[in-house]
């Protein structure tokens, strides 16, 4: 339960976060909240040579609206979300998504940023970006990029980021009114990851017919899943509940589980058809379709 040794290196600027990381290539490491990166290292999984502390530098912790989007800095935690009014009360798949993250304990110092560099399939935050159709904004020795969220999940535990590069921030798009989003999970027990979960983000138009749709599987694939092809069916119909049936049916059979100690993997894609549903339902419900 002891990691192995490794020099701990602690900038001020990100100018220098990234300097370290293109000095020591591969064998770095960026820490934000540590609650993914520690674990794995107790456990050596990982064990790299360099930890680039980026919690000295200073204006990376924010949440604000900036030019139609939600701009979430790298060391925004998942506390800040659920305590900001912001997000509760206008990014609600957002909000939803924070509060069933681990336990309290873990959420005061997990970042937002680094749910999503972590790159695992099982992290919660993922599916939510995809629904939302989010980017990130990485800064390396060149400057810096956007990367849409849909291109960002390359692999397990992969993602576009280079070995060079912080994640600054995630963009998540305003919603336009008459949006709303949901995201529901099945966990074994409270502060477990997921043995499937759905995030779910719809916007009417005036007659209440589906103009955008965004849905994202957590832990039921190799990397977090865009299910392209349900939001294609449902994207220019009413939400009625024989269309969220069929839609459901289509995020299941997106969904690529393997059968494990959370479960059989007929189960698991069953799971995402149910949960589909519930979370477009609650999602049309919040966009003001359901009244
Ligand atoms: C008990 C427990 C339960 C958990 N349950 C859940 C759960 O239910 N759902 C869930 O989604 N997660 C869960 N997690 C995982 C954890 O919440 C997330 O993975 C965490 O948000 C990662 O963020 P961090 O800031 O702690 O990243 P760290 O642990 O510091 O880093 C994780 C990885 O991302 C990289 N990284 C981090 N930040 C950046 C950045 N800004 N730029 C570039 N690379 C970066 C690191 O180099 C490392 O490879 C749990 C963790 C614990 C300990």
């Amino acid at each position: 339960m002891i990691p192995p040794r490794f020099e701990y290196l602690a900038p001020q600027t990100l100018e220098e976060a990234v300097a370290l990381l293109g000095k020591h290539g591969g064998e770095a490491k960026v820490l934000s909240g540590g609650q993914s990166l520690i674990p794995l290292m107790k456990l050596r999984l990982a064990a790299p040579g360099y930890l680039v502390d980026i919690n000295r530098i200073p204006g990376l912790q924010y949440i604000k609206e900036v030019d139609g989007s939600l701009r979430i800095g790298a060391l925004t935690r998942e506390a800040d979300l659920e305590a900001s009014d912001l997000v509760r009360t206008k990014y609600p798949l957002l909000f939803d998504t924070a509060a069933v993250i681990a336990d309290p304990l873990v959420r005061n110092l997990a970042t937002v940023c680094g749910n999503l560099a972590h790159g695992d399939p099982a992290n919660d935050h993922p599916a939510t970006m995809l629904a939302l159709e989010a980017e990130v904004v990485a800064v390396g020795p060149k400057g810096q990029r956007t990367i849409p969220v849909a291109s960002f999940f390359t692999g397990l535990f992969t993602t576009a980021l280079a070995s060079d590069e912080v994640l600054t921030e995630i963009r998540v798009p305003a919603p336009a009114p008459r949006s709303g989003g949901a995201y529901l999970k099945m966990e074994r027990k409270v502060g477990d990851f997921a043995t499937a979960a759905v995030a779910a983000q719809v916007t009417l138009d005036g007659g209440g017919v589906c103009q955008r749709v965004g849905i994202g599987l957590t832990n039921v694939g190799p990397t977090p899943i865009k299910a392209a092809r349900a939001e294609a069916f449902l994207r220019g119909k009413r939400p009625d509940a024989a269309v969220i049936k069929q839609t459901a049916q289509l995020a299941a059979e997106a969904s690529q589980p393997v059968s494990n100690l959370r479960g059989p993997a007929e189960y698991k894609r069953d799971l995402v058809r149910v949960l589909t549903a519930r979370a477009l339902t609650r999602a049309v419900e919040r966009a003001g379709g359901g009244r």
